[in-house]
């Protein structure tokens, strides 16, 4: 099992490679944006609390994330199929013979997190807790223009509120420069991070992303 986070800019590309991947190598695929959203979409108390500090483009607090990813490793470890998907991959081991109760745990793709050095410091609690280690941080780079054109391109397509509004788009992009781009030097330092330059098209950021995810997980 391998942990691997994508780590870029809102608009880097980090929810459509990060799917793609774990469509290709059978990952467990965590973006905390998808989980908060789903929490909003849901109603849950969770979701009333998140959706007015989304929809401002503000980041949601370290305790309410952790608690999504501490809820979805445990899940992971125990087996349990944690969406749709996951358990359409289920179903099609079975009808390929595999036991399925014996299946390995499937290495993890976090995408969007963590956003905080404190979110990169809690992840490494939460690991040490269960016996796991983070393997490799991915950057994708991508210039702040190119950064702001995807969103727009974007908003034309999804419904997120967060996508829709320039003031909400600026606000974005500053609490990444201000909170999360530290999280880059925390990487470096520790000697994980990877760089790629996600600039192009999708093809060829997911190219660069597959030659480094098969090496990443060759001796898994
Ligand atoms: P993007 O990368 O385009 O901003 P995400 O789906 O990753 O999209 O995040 C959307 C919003 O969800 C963020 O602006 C923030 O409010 C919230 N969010 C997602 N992940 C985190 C996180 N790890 N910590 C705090 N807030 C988060």
């Amino acid at each position: 099992m391998k942990n691997i986070v994508l780590y870029g800019a809102p608009g880097a590309g980090k929810g459509t490679q990060a799917a793609l991947l774990a469509e290709k190598f059978n990952l467990m695929h965590l973006s905390t944006g998808e989980m908060l959203r789903a929490e909003v979409a849901q109603g849950t108390s969770l979701g009333q609390r998140v959706k007015g500090i989304m929809e401002r483009g503000d980041l949601v607090g370290d305790d309410i994330v952790l608690s999504l990813i501490d809820k979805a490793l445990t899940a992971n470890l125990a087996g349990e199929p944690r969406d749709e998907w996951d358990e359409h991959r289920r179903q099609r081991a079975i009808e390929n013979g595999q036991n399925v109760a014996e299946r390995k745990v499937p290495s993890i793709i976090f995408d969007g997190f963590p956003r905080t050095v404190q979110q990169a410091q809690m992840l490494e609690f939460v690991f040490s807790r269960r016996q796991m280690r983070l393997d490799a941080v991915i950057s994708i780079d991508v210039n702040r223009d190119e950064l702001i054109r995807r969103i727009h391109e974007r908003a034309a397509i999804s419904n997120r509120a967060d996508d829709n509004d320039d003031a909400t788009i600026r606000h974005r992009l500053e609490e990444y420069e201000e909170k999360t781009h530290p999280v880059l030097e925390y990487y470096k330092v520790s000697g994980l991070l990877v760089s790629i330059d996600g600039g192009g098209e999708i093809s060829e950021t997911n190219t660069r992303l597959c030659s480094l995810m098969e090496h990443l997980l060759r001796d898994e």
